[in-house]
């Protein structure tokens, strides 16, 4: 009998069999319920908060299977992708090798790879945020979007870049190891250059010395970030960040930048040539200018030299035409015409667009000069009505959008369920 009840103790907190739930038993080993559960509580914390051993174990994707998962969200765009995934892929195996080297030092300190942020220049609405975005929820790492725009060097009015990091505190749940391997979009960055070439003797508060206070948290500081977000006083109790791993992805439109570029590649050809060239500039498209972009370009553009220094890889984004706009509406995992059609299915109801509608909404789109952002709302206005309607109506099975609905002359196709076709 004695025997017997020192058999069913559990091996770690000595409770009887009669006094837990479930004893589970191994060889010449017994753990109860409770224990196997304070385990996993350990365990999980350790995982959560251990940031650089999850950074080691952080599964880096190689470069292709990054850029698949870009290509399930967004349309074209396929260099700035290819450049994206092999930066990205870079800069987290970059981590990995740090985090699995610190502790073994001499190893790691031979050769350096060092962190490079991004530059993506391209129009509105052409993808920017989309592929970051993407990329975050690739890797699973915390993301934040910042705007250049709002941001003022210390002491001005306006947001302190500490914000930016305490957004990316934020979305990682106040997990400071995990923030510490996040992404951030900053964009609108081209609003932030200088507004003239020649470096002014007064102080420059909305270009040069935002792009001062963002240099700091993008080559890596330590960042102390006011919990609360706001601006910050001397009584306030900070939350320490280093932003050395952080990837940042700046994005902007660059409006301007392709006359620099052509200026500076019309100086280099003389005479003839040069006559020659003017006749086929018009011929060449702002994208293709673009993507010989140096970083003497963006000096001109009124950015200092040490900001272009962070930014070391540039990408440019080609404007969306319109049969990509076209695809957009349909391809990517969760496109707009998808959503409206998941929407009707659940009242039962079939919705159907036909190619000629789709072409004539992103021909729409590309006279509002947004990119895709005019997709949206476009779609949402001639959807009002349908999605207004349905809901209350039980015999409609199928509503067909054609060119003629898109262009207002008609009203959607509708077919109940007896089979009869109604306007
Ligand atoms: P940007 O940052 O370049 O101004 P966004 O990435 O914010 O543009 O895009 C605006 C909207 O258009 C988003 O809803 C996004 O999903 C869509 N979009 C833009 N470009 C693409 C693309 N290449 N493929 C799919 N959707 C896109």
């Amino acid at each position: 009998m004695a025997r017997a009840n020192q058999l069913s103790l559990c091996s770690f907190c000595g409770k009887s069999h009669a006094e837990v739930r479930k004893l589970i038993q191994g060889p010449g080993v017994y753990i109860c319920d409770s224990c196997i559960l304070l385990c996993k509580a350990a365990l999980d914390k350790e995982l959560r908060t251990d940031g650089g051993k999850t950074a080691a174990r952080l599964n880096v994707p190689k470069p292709a299977e990054i850029k698949g998962a870009l290509d399930a969200y967004c349309i074209g765009q396929d260099h700035a992708k290819k450049v994206l995934s092999v930066a990205v892929h870079n800069h987290y195996k970059r981590l990995q090798v740090e985090n699995r080297t610190t502790g073994e030092k001499g190893a790691a300190d031979e050769v350096e790879i060092e962190k490079s942020n991004i530059l993506l220049i391209g129009a509105t609405g052409s993808g920017k945020t989309l592929l970051a975005r993407t990329l975050a929820k690739t890797l699973d790492v915390p993301f934040a979007i910042a705007d250049a725009t709002t941001l003022t060097e210390a002491g001005y009015v306006g947001e302190d870049v500490e914000n930016i990091i305490l957004r990316l505190l934020q979305n990682a749940d106040y997990d400071v190891k995990r923030a510490q391997m996040g992404i951030i979009y900053v964009d609108e960055i081209d609003k932030i250059a200088r507004k003239t070439e020649n470096v002014s003797i007064t102080r420059d508060v909305s270009g040069e010395g935002v792009q001062q206070a963002l240099l700091k948290i993008l080559e890596g500081t330590i960042c102390n970030v006011p919990p609360q977000g706001g601006r910050k006083h001397p009584q306030q109790e900070y939350i320490r960040v280093d932003t050395t791993n952080i990837l940042f992805i700046c994005g902007g439109a660059f409006v301007g930048l392709d006359k620099i570029i052509q200026r500076r590649l019309g100086r280099n050809v003389v005479g003839f040539a040069a006559a020659e060239q003017n006749e086929r500039s018009s011929e060449i498209s702002k994208a293709d200018v673009l993507k010989q972009a140096e970083p003497e370009d963006l000096l001109a553009y009124g950015f200092i030299p040490e900001f272009i220094g962070r930014l070391p890889m540039a990408t440019t984004l080609a404007d969306l035409t319109i049969d990509q706009l076209a695809l957009i509406l349909t391809e990517p995992k969760n496109a707009l015409t998808k959503q409206y059609t998941k929407l009707l299915s659940m009242e039962g109801v079939d919705l159907k667009f036909t190619p000629d509608a789709l072409r004539e909404l992103a021909g729409q789109a590309i006279n509002k000069g947004t990119g895709a952002r005019a997709l949206r709302s476009l779609l949402e206005r001639l959807m009002l009505e349908v999605m207004y309607e349905i809901p209350g109506a039980a015999d409609i099975c199928e509503v067909k959008i054609t060119r003629a609905v898109v262009l207002g002359d008609e009203k959607p196709l509708i077919r109940r369920k007896q089979g009869k076709a109604a306007a």
